[in-house]
Parts: structure tokens; C-alpha cells; sequence
């Protein structure tokens, strides 16, 4: 019934519907809590689980990616996923070809005919509503892709801060956020700031009216993403291109879990830009010290400078996505470190719907979800082996061997003479620690194993 309401009223009834199923859904399961509003939706536990990056580039078109993602839904939750991060959902210049970093019209979710097309490439608008509401029916958080730096697909005017012609005029058909040289840089305010995309008309973020409709307006992009669409966070594209504060404002106008692509290996500029964006940051830092660990073949590198380690709670880790996957020797391995070590780790689509066992995935996230708590403690690396102990309770120890061979090695525990186990499966020893909470343990070739109390 609930779905087939938010298919039959449309976008502006989504919400009543999005409300209404939250109220039901905490009726059952917490009579305590009070109703539920709106702003219930940001409540949910992004961050505290896994992400699952739900596309990937030049995934399959025609229309139908919203519906085949809506069919793994279902599984994903159970599987311990909390949140779905959504390529950029609107139409795009590229029409039904579209990726949708080709930003056009912010408003079109697949419901006008514009640039050679109605649907998006992922499908239409009442699939897209179809896919946000199965996803809050399993508790998962709706992760909006929004791509601000830049625009394409204008017309072409004579723009008199060039001199010549630029193709900033925009006039989108859902009416929303027309825009026009004044609003892309050069223009009366700024010459340019602080990175452009290609040749695309690069949006200046300081004119009142560009503020307006990213965040401030009620049909702003972020409050309309959030209150009609019923996005629950935000994945910012390409955020070198403009300032913090653009992020910050627009995250701080409507709340939600935000995460911005600061595409930088250094981990201290990923930490000042997400401190400045009050935001979290993929760590790129992670996946290019992984990258050199496993292509390399020097775990050593595992202990690098990563965003998770200054602040775990600002990283978002992944191991590929759409615009980068260098990881391909062993590349379980990088996810065995993801999913056993601080940060929001962030699973690409293809490794677990296509390319890597989703066994093993799915141990790893379970792991993740249930042993991988407190901080961290580093207490082995060579050019084939790392050990390091997760000190919550119970915590974990994870041992990654990349040799040829078995390895085994004596590590100091958080535990005094108790039974431990390997939660993979993959060694069948459960030793017992010492008194003094020393105990051997074992990981097989390009394998790993992941300890805790039995
Ligand atoms: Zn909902
Ligand atoms: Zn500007
Ligand atoms: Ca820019
Ligand atoms: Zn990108």
C-alpha cells in the first residue's frame, strides 16, 4: 500500500508517505518512541555500519537501475548495509546516456522530456521514489550524489563578463534553478575559484541566488532532495572545486550524513577540508597506502598516515569506485583492513554483486558490525604480514598474510587465558591465550584470519 501510494500521488506526496510508513515501522518495533517526523530520517545509523556504493560507471542504462537495485535491497539490509549511496539522480545534459555528473536540470528525476529523453538513465521518477522507499523499509539511508561544481548542457548567450559567448544559459524544464552567466564564474563577483571541471561552466557559489537554491530556498536542491525525495544524506562530488563552507551550509541546512570527494592522498589535507566541512571525507589516504601495500607487495604501507587514523570518525573508506580501481592483486585483502579498522567503510558494487566472493564479504561485514569496536593498536607489519587489535569489547585481532604460505605468529591479545576463535572460518585453531595474553595465531597464503573471544 505504501508503495503504492508514493507511485500514484508523486514527489510531493512522498513525504506524507515516507512519514507515515516511519510512524508504522516504530509502532512496531519501539511502541516507546514518539511519533515520527521528517526529520526521523536522518536519524538512521549511517556511518555505524557499511555503505554500499550502489552504481558504477557505465552501469547497464535504459531505465532500469533503480528498479535492479531496489531487488538487492532487501538482501544488502540484511547483510548489515545501512546506507545506498545513488549515482547523481537528476537529468543530466547526456539525457538517457547519462551518468549524471553532467549536471542539467537538479529538478528532473525521470519526468520530463529533455535532453532526447524522460527517464534518467536509471529509470524514472516513481522508480526512484519505489527505490527510497524500499531502501527506508529495510532501515537503510539514501545517500544523494550531488554534483554542484559544475553544470552542462546550457545554451549558448553572448556573456558580457567574457566578452564572447558561454553556454551558461539554463533553462530547465522543471522550471527550478534557471541559470545564467551571472551565476558561473567569470561573472560580477568572482573571476574563478578554486577549480574548474574540463570546460563545463563552473558554478560560483557565492552569488546569493546560486545559495538560495542549493540549500536555503524550501525547494532548494538540499531541501527538496531531503523533504520530498526523502534523501537522508549527501555524497558531495568533486568538492576541490569549491569551498568547504558551501558543504558545510548545505549540510548544515538540512542535517544528514555527509561525505565529500576530496580526491588528495594526503591524510592531513583530507582531515583540514573535513573539519572545515564539518563533513566526512573519503580516505583516499587509506585506499592509495592499500594500493601500494598489496600492489606493491608491502604491507608495511598499511601503517601510512590515513584520514581513519587522525579521525575515524570523519573517514569513509572503499577500496574502488566509479572513477578509480587499482586494487586487484588479492584485493579481499584490502577489504579484510577496511572492514576490521576504524572509519565508514564503503563496499563498491561490482566487488560484491560481480567480482569478489560475497561470502566473504558478507563474514567481513558481519565481522565489522560486531567485533570491529574501539580504537586500534598496530602490532606487526612486514613486506607479507600485518597484525593489529581492535580494543573495544570484544574487539579483535586481524592478521593478513600475503605470502606464498601459512604464517603463524605469537601477538599480545586484550585477553587473559580465554578461548578465542577465528570469525572467518578460514583457521580451524582456537587456541587459548596466556595469563598474559599472549597467543599464537595463523593466517593462510593471500588470506587472512580475524580473532575474538569465542
Ligand atoms: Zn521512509
Ligand atoms: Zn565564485
Ligand atoms: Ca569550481
Ligand atoms: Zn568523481
Amino acid at each position: 500500500m505504501k508503495k503504492t501510494i508514493t507511485i500514484v500521488a508523486g514527489a510531493l506526496l512522498a513525504l506524507s508517505a515516507c512519514t507515515t510508513e516511519d510512524a508504522q515501522k516504530s509502532t512496531v518495533t519501539e511502541a516507546a518512541a514518539p511519533a515520527a517526523t521528517p526529520s526521523n530520517l536522518t536519524a538512521r545509523s549511517t556511518g555505524s555500519k557499511v555503505m554500499m556504493q550502489a552504481f558504477y560507471w557505465d552501469c547497464p542504462g535504459g531505465g532500469t537501475w533503480w528498479n535492479t537495485i531496489s531487488g538487492k535491497v532487501p538482501s544488502w539490509a540484511s547483510a548489515g548495509i545501512d546506507a545506498i549511496w545513488l549515482p547523481p539522480a537528476t537529468k543530466g545534459s547526456s539525457g538517457g546516456y547519462s551518468m549524471g555528473y553532467d549536471p542539467f536540470d537538479y529538478f528532473d528525476f525521470g519526468s520530463y522530456n529533455q535532453m532526447g529523453n524522460t527517464e534518467t538513465r536509471f529509470g524514472s521518477l516513481a522508480e526512484i521514489q519505489s527505490l527510497i522507499t524500499t531502501a527506508h523499509n529495510n532501515d537503510l539511508s539514501v545517500i544523494a550524489d550531488i554534483v554542484i561544481n559544475h553544470c552542462s548542457g546550457g545554451a549558448s548567450q553572448s556573456n558580457p563578463f567574457t566578452g564572447g559567448s558561454t553556454y551558461t544559459n539554463f533553462t530547465p524544464a522543471s522550471g527550478l534553478f534557471a541559470r545564467s552567466y551571472y551565476d558561473f564564474h567569470p561573472n560580477d563577483v568572482h573571476a574563478s575559484d578554486v577549480g574548474t571541471f574540463g570546460g563545463y561552466p563552473d558554478l560560483c557559489h557565492d552569488k546569493t541566488y546560486v545559495q538560495d537554491w542549493l540549500y536555503n530556498n524550501t525547494n532548494s536542491i538540499a531541501k527538496y532532495y531531503k523533504n520530498t525525495m526523502g534523501f537522508d544524506g549527501w555524497r558531495f562530488d568533486m568538492v576541490k572545486g569549491f569551498e568547504p563552507w558551501v558543504v558545510k551550509n548545505f549540510k548544515n541546512a538540512v542535517g544528514g550524513f555527509a561525505v565529500g570527494e576530496y580526491w588528495d592522498g594526503n591524510a592531513a589535507t583530507l582531515e583540514t577540508w573535513a573539519n572545515s566541512a564539518e563533513s566526512s571525507a573519503f580516505d583516499f589516504a587509506c585506499y592509495y597506502a592499500m594500493r601500494d601495500a598489496l600492489q606493491g607487495n608491502d604491507l608495511t604501507k598499511l601503517n601510512n598516515d590515513m584520514l581513519l587514523k587522525r579521525n575515524a570518525y570523519r573517514a569513509v573508506t572503499f577500496v574502488a569506485n566509479h572513477d578509480t580501481d587499482e586494487i586487484y592483486n588479492n584485493k579481499i585483502l584490502a577489504y579484510a583492513y577496511i572492514l576490521t579498522h576504524e572509519g565508514y567503510p564503503c563496499i563498491f558494487y561490482r566487488d560484491y554483486e560481480e567480482w569478489l566472493d560475497k561470502n566473504k564479504l558478507n563474514n567481513l561485514i558481519w565481522i565489522h558490525n560486531n567485533k570491529a569496536s574501539g580504537s586500534t593498536t598496530y602490532l606487526y607489519a612486514d613486506n607479507d604480514e600485518y597484525v593489529a587489535k581492535r580494543n573495544g569489547s570484544p574487539g579483535l585481532v586481524v592478521y593478513i598474510n600475503n605470502s606464498d604460505s601459512w604464517q603463524q605468529r605469537w601477538v599480545e591479545t586484550n585477553w587473559a587465558s580465554t578461548v578465542i576463535k577465528d570469525y572467518t572460518g578460514n583457521s580451524t585453531w582456537e587456541p587459548t591465550t596466556q595469563s598474559g595474553k599472549w597467543v599464537q595465531i595463523q593466517a593462510p597464503p593471500h588470506g587472512y584470519t580475524i580473532w575474538s573471544v569465542k
